[in-house]
């Protein structure tokens, strides 16, 4: 796609293997999420007592996690995965994801140094406000709506319908009905819309 970057750290998309570290593939992983604005939304998902890291041995209280593994950083909540789903990386993301082994729950046993065809692509420029908006459109939807954790059922449901989504291969029509169900989940995500519109038009420029 225009308008994103091969990651530097783990070199070509497509071409022969490359040896990479452990922590490199770590902190690529974080920087991506982190270009799209993914951290924004952590913090209003985390202030609406959504935290997926909630009773981790690893996480420390006020620093935050002690051990950063390859596990968590692929793991992407219904939120990150709405946001690279909207901006056309969530396919990209899975597939290099799926590529690096030993992968477990709140821990890896990824070797420090592994093999890999397939890299991580980030935006040209910095699209934070991208994930800074959906924040925002969030932390209002969790403002005015009187039940309790309703954007973490909104969570859960744009995590099942996006992955029903991307199961259904063989029919059309119900495929087109789920992506229905996207748009109808998401609709109140006026600000995100907006700039996300921008976003594919300014795309269409270059
Ligand atoms: S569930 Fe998602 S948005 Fe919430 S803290 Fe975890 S990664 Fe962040
Ligand atoms: S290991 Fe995973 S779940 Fe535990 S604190 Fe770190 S990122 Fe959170």
């Amino acid at each position: 796609m225009s308008g994103t970057v091969i990651d530097k750290e783990t070199g070509p998309a497509a071409g022969p293997s490359k040896l990479v570290s452990r922590i490199s593939i770590i902190d690529n992983g974080m920087l991506t999420l982190q270009a799209w604005g993914a951290d924004h939304i952590c913090k209003v998902c985390i202030a609406n007592s959504g935290s997926c890291c909630r009773d981790c041995r690893n996480l420390s209280d006020g620093v935050g996690c002690q051990l950063r593994n390859t596990s968590c950083t692929a793991w992407l909540c219904g939120f990150h995965k709405y946001l690279l789903y909207e901006v056309g990386q969530l396919e990209q993301w899975q597939a290099f994801w799926e590529q690096v082994p030993g992968q477990d729950y709140r821990e890896d046993f990824t070797p420090e140094q592994l093999s890999l065809k397939k890299a991580l692509q980030r935006p040209e420029q910095a699209m934070d406000h991208l994930g800074e908006a959906l924040a925002a459109d969030l932390q209002d939807m969790a403002r005015s709506h009187i039940a309790i954790g309703i954007i973490l059922t909104l969570r859960e449901k744009l995590d099942k319908n996006i992955d029903q989504f991307q199961l259904e291969e063989k029919d059309h029509k119900l495929k087109l009905r789920i992506k229905r169900k996207i748009k109808v989940l998401s609709g109140d995500f006026q600000r995100f819309h907006f700039l996300l519109n921008k976003y594919y038009s300014d795309l269409s420029e270059i």
